[in-house]
């Protein structure tokens, strides 16, 4: 193994990360050609189960990372008859949840390796997913210390995404039992194997299996997972439509009031106007859009840059962009590694071709083959209205405006319904307190990048069609998993 010593560079940046990421490109080696075998986590075993599924790494084609067994009916009756709350102190269930943590990070050489084969994470993306998981973890573990007294609501239904396998897996579960109830967790149909073994160490940690099962699946084990009258809760993250279809089955099936905490898609914007320093503007235009092949929901999609420093800022960006490195995620030169799958591919660039026929395309980096690898390109639009529907992936709009559109620009942004993430470089004071008020957006950044919202510090969520509330990683969390505290009486 090896240990770097940690340090802070010439420039006074914590480089205390390199050392983790040394380590661990030593530690993910012995994973690189295993295949885990992953099914259903129930507390009571089910006769039959059908023949596992393949998953296969995104970025190398016939790379097999592990087969699934999907839930099957019989295996989701069964898991929901044995569901039981996890009936302990908070605080017992606070240093469980705290161990799980722990146990996390012992185990970040096999995470990394899943994380980067699963779900084509790059390392500093796999390092950083690995920590905000271990955030929730803590911060709910220390909020539900807070308030010993709440009382769980009962059996949560928790369904997330595969763009963050583990943190947004973990952060929904880790909430849910935190205050006490029983959990039926859903991961994504791509990302099961990291799924698993986040379960296998919350068991490990003490989580009882009754309290914590595992349904990996299709849409058919999330459809039945919320059309039940004995859930009592539903955490969902992914798209809007899947939301709506979710509160749908719920209004239908689920006692009237049972809580949906769904956060969906955006349409985020950011807005660059003639003050902003353009480097700096260039460096967060590219982290926002790009990063993560541009696979989070708060990625930026449509940049708004004023006409009189349009053409410059263009140039830089596409210098910028040449400057990407995509490729294996394995590699630790990575910069950009492919998207989930090749039908996403697929439909971001049918996208891109149709911007393509016309002759929208203002920039576009070359890809590595093979793999499921999306070009990260610049198109040009007209307004911010001529984008339907959110494009998951590594795809930037561009339009332009003149000073005094800036209200059109504010209310073309507010139009599209979504209200996720908003970002704006300027050095206008004035112009940071109107865009702050007048933008209906969950969260907000000013003169920096609009994703990467820290746990316990940036609670997380939007409003409209982004999402319900309450914010993940903020305080108002976890009191939704909760019954209600009793009004006090009064004569
Ligand atoms: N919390 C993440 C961020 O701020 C995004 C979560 C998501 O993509 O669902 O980047």
């Amino acid at each position: 193994q090896l240990f770097l010593p940690e340090r802070v560079n010439a420039q006074g940046h914590d480089l205390s990360h390199a050392p983790v990421l040394a380590r661990i490109a030593v530690d993910r080696d012995p994973h690189r050609a295993r295949v885990w075998s992953v099914g259903p986590r129930i507390a009571v075993p089910v006769a039959s189960l059908p023949d596992g599924h393949p998953v296969m790494n995104p970025a190398r084609p016939g790379d097999l990372v592990g087969r699934v067994t999907p839930a099957t009916p019989e295996a989701i009756a069964a898991a929901l008859s044995a569901a039981a709350p996890w009936a302990v102190t908070a605080d017992v269930r606070a240093r469980t949840l705290t161990d799980a943590a722990a146990a996390f990070e012992d185990n970040a050489g096999e995470i990394m390796a899943i994380l980067t084969r699963e779900a084509g994470k790059t390392l500093p993306d796999a390092v950083a997913e690995l920590r905000e998981a271990v955030d929730f973890l803590r911060y709910y573990a220390a909020r539900a210390r807070l308030t010993p007294d709440a009382a769980p609501r009962g059996i949560w239904t928790c369904i997330s995404p595969w763009n963050f396998p583990l943190a947004i897996f973990t952060g929904q579960i880790a909430a849910a039992l935190a205050a006490g109830n029983a959990v039926l967790a859903k991961p994504a149909g791509q990302t099961p194997v990291i799924a698993d073994l986040a379960v296998r160490l919350l068991h490990d940690a003490g989580v009882p299996p009754t309290a914590l099962q595992c349904l990996p699946g299709d849409g058919a084990v999330g459809a039945a997972l919320t059309s039940d009258a004995r859930i009592a809760g539903v955490a969902f993250t992914g798209s809007t439509a899947t939301a709506r279809r979710i509160a749908q089955a719920m209004a239908d099936h689920c006692a009237p009031g049972t809580p949906l905490i769904a956060e969906t898609g955006g349409l985020n914007a950011m807005v660059v106007d003639s003050t902003a320093l353009p480097e700096h503007a260039v460096r967060d235009i590219v982290n926002g859009a790009f990063r993560s092949a541009g696979q989070r929901c708060s990625a930026l999609r449509c940049l708004f840059v004023q006409d009189d420093i349009a053409d410059r800022l263009i140039v830089m960006l596409k210098g910028a962009m040449d400057t990407l490195t995509l490729g294996d995620p394995w590699a630790l030169s990575t910069d950009i590694g492919p998207v989930i799958d090749a039908a996403a591919r697929d439909a971001i660039d049918a996208h891109i071709a149709r911007a393509g026929a016309a002759g929208r395309i203002l920039h576009q980096v070359s890809i590595p083959g093979l793999g499921a690898f999306v070009a990260p390109t610049v198109i040009a639009l007209d307004g911010i209205d001529q984008l339907e529907t959110e494009v998951f992936g590594p795809v930037l709009h561009v339009v332009r405006f003149a000073a005094r559109d800036l209200d059109a620009v504010i209310d073309a942004i507010n139009a599209t319904g979504y209200g996720l993430t908003f970002g704006l470089h300027t050095r206008i004071d004035d112009r940071v307190e109107t865009m702050v008020n007048r933008i209906r957006c969950g969260n907000i950044y000013v003169n920096r990048d609009q994703i990467g919202a820290v746990v316990g510090t940036q609670p997380f969520g939007g409003e409209g069609l982004s999402g319900t509330g309450p914010k993940a990683g903020g305080p108002a969390y976890l009191p939704r998993f909760a019954m209600p505290a009793a009004a006090p009486v009064t004569a």
